[in-house]
């Protein structure tokens, strides 16, 4: 396998800002797909990375994806605000959605967001994070729809549903502190981490994938070949359950539809999210949460760590050390991946030498 090119996060964010513009974004779009997606990769999710940006610029040249929309208030309900994503970019619609939920759970102490019709919103944990920022305690479940589905039900031999994910943030419990962010995929893996299996030349892991018999496989391509096989749920019947919980709430109840309707040729990366935002100061333990919680986190961090292990982590330790590191080091790309957002650049325009001399990368 090729050695990944490493790039300078702020290099990667120019390239990126560069070919979105030339898609025909705003300086504000260019400026949120591109910080969303160098985050994804800074905190070790390549798979919602920079890597999703051929798929989003093919997506905006055949106006599947609408550049420069923003979410549009279908129903005002208090507490309960409905949005429409317009099919916009999802680094836009997600932001631009939390800000609303966040300006009425500080009026009302909470508001559910009922988010449908967003081009991919990415990272989920990204909306956590920007609702722990602003001090607020989050749940947010997102289905998948315009595509093909991609994950077996549990006792099941093909894919129905997509790796609708689940994300729970907890803001710091002091001024500079960092937030607890829970933000997972509901199958094994993400979609996106069998393309950079793949890309890279390896294998996943046992027990992750099914080929379109049922049968047990570790080859990515299995998912990138017709008939395709599934991914499995997390947890057996408990992600399984959870996934379906994601799918009829942001499908379901959000009215952006569930993929049973069959529309995937489309192939347009649909999200539908509902995000209940919470004041933790009008919940019953507003006295001394940050107490508890900061205890609690330090108790179940004491567990001696098992044979094997360093150390006990919690929920979004992870990515802060991977952006630590990412951020010092560089973000590694591999060259099949970068090969693809210099021909994405090239189909809006930009030479391969521009996106190239954008990235630091001599040529
Ligand atoms: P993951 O398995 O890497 O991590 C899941 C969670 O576990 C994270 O909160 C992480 O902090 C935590 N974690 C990881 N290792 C840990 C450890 N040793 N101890 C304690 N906690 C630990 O994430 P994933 O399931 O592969 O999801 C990847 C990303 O894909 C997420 O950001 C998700 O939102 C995103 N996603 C998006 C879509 C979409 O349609 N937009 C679909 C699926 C997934």
């Amino acid at each position: 396998m090729a050695a990944p090119i490493v790039i300078e996060a702020v290099k990667l964010r120019a390239a990126v800002r560069h070919i979105v513009l030339a898609g025909g974004s705003n300086e504000r779009e260019a400026a949120l797909v591109a910080d969303n997606l160098v985050l994804a990769n800074l905190t070790g999710h390549d798979s919602h990375g920079i890597g999703m940006l051929p798929q989003y610029i093919l997506a905006v040249v055949e106006k599947r994806l609408t550049v420069n929309a923003a979410p549009t208030v279908t129903g005002d309900h208090g507490a309960i605000l409905n949005l429409d994503g317009n099919m916009g970019y999802g680094q836009v619609i997600g932001h631009d959605a939390m800000e609303l939920g966040i300006r009425r759970a500080r009026e009302l102490g909470v508001c559910i967001v009922s988010l449908r019709n967003s081009h991919h919103i990415g990272r989920i944990g990204h909306w956590g994070e920007q609702c722990a920022a602003a001090g607020f305690v989050s749940t947010h479940y997102v289905n998948v729809v315009g595509r093909p589905p991609l994950v077996a039900p549990h006792g099941g031999s093909d894919a129905r549903f997509a790796t609708n994910p689940y994300c729970c943030a907890l803001p710091a419990t002091e001024p500079g502190g960092e937030p607890l962010v829970l933000d997972m995929a509901t199958s094994k893996i993400a979609m996106g981490k069998v393309r950079v299996a793949m890309n890279k030349g390896e294998q996943v892991a046992p027990d992750t994938l099914i080929d379109a018999q049922g049968n047990p496989t570790t080859e990515p391509r299995t998912m990138f070949s017709q008939p395709m096989g599934a991914i499995l749920a997390f947890g057996g019947h408990k992600g399984y359950g959870l996934a379906v919980i994601a799918e009829l709430l942001a499908g379901a109840f959000t009215g952006g539809g569930t993929i049973h309707d069959g529309n995937w040729t489309r192939n347009t990366i649909t999200n539908n999210m509902l995000s209940v935002i919470v004041d933790p100061a009008k919940l019953g333990g507003a006295a001394n949460w940050r107490d508890e919680m900061a205890a609690f986190v330090k108790w179940v961090k004491a567990s001696k760590p098992a044979p094997g292990t360093d150390e006990v982590l919690v929920a979004g330790e992870p990515e802060r050390r991977a952006k630590a590191k990412r951020l010092a080091e560089g973000v590694p790309v591999d060259p099949t991946t970068w090969g693809e957002i210099v021909a994405a650049g090239e189909s809006v325009g930009i030479s391969a030498s521009q996106t190239n001399a954008a990235a630091g990368i001599a040529t």
